[in-house]
């Protein structure tokens, strides 16, 4: 049986302070021992929010990494920072990440090595754009993307990864994927997690929906068999995320 899980992604919000401000805000309300809590917070943030969530059983990520260990790269975060600072998982292959940064499934597939050498949790993400879906390739390249991700990562560390499908036309539009599009493609997902790994690893990976989850959807989305919970972004920065992590009390 796989734990539901629900991390916020907060993106490039939040000052130090105000994070703060939320975190202890959201804290005693996201108290659900059926779900993993994960807060993904800008770098900045890591540490003063890793202090507020002490003693409470949030988990806090990283939005991104680099994939090299130390040295002159102006800029980046290394691994041995996330870890030192109290990080559990990190965001890989956002959607934004690949759009605005340009990273590729090479650079995305050394960044998921790096993290689970230093024990970090990758949250891989992959997703199509709208015009993949509306020109029916969205299966294919999300295979392709999966494939690229997880190239020479072995079944051991496989399992210990986290995927999250979050179809690009679905992020922060407010037009939500309907349970069975997500459903469809994180089956698909996690056949093709079989195919590569057997049905061990497909069985227990988490494999997540993000796009525009909200409180009103949550429950019909993680309801679905092959939706282990949701990443989710607008709605992680309001109390509302309490909702989402409590989906199966309202
Ligand atoms: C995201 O960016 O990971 C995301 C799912 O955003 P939103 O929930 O705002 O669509």
């Amino acid at each position: 049986m796989r734990r539901k899980m629900v991390a916020g992604n907060w993106k490039m919000n939040m000052t130090p302070s105000q994070a703060v401000k939320l975190a202890g805000d959201l804290m005693p309300l996201v108290d659900n021992e059926d779900v993993d809590v994960v807060f993904c917070v800008p770098a900045i943030d890591i540490v003063p929010v890793v202090n507020v969530v002490k003693g409470s059983n949030i988990l806090i990520g990283a939005e991104d990494m680099y994939y090299e260990e130390k040295g002159a790269y102006t800029g980046e975060v290394s691994p041995e920072m996330l870890v030192d600072a109290g990080v559990k998982y990190v965001i890989i292959g956002h959607s934004e990440r690949r759009e605005y940064f340009k990273e590729d499934d090479t650079i995305i597939n050394k960044k998921i090595h790096k993290a689970l050498q230093y024990n970090i949790v990758p949250i891989v993400c992959c997703g199509e754009s709208l015009e993949q879906r509306e020109t029916g390739v969205t299966l294919d390249f999300i295979k392709k993307q999966i494939s690229g991700a997880f190239k020479h990562i072995s079944p051991e560390q496989a399992i210990k990864c986290v995927i999250a499908y979050e179809p690009i036309w679905a992020i922060g539009t407010g037009r939500v994927a309907t349970s069975e599009q997500a459903q469809e493609v994180c089956k698909a997902i996690r056949d093709n997690i079989r195919n590569i790994y057997g049905p061990v690893v497909a069985e227990q990976i988490r494999i997540l929906y993000g796009g525009s989850v909200n409180a009103a959807n949550a429950a019909e989305i993680f309801a679905q068999d092959d939706i282990d919970g949701g990443l989710v972004g607008g709605a992680s920065l309001k109390l509302e995320f309490a909702k989402i992590v409590n989906y199966d009390r309202m």
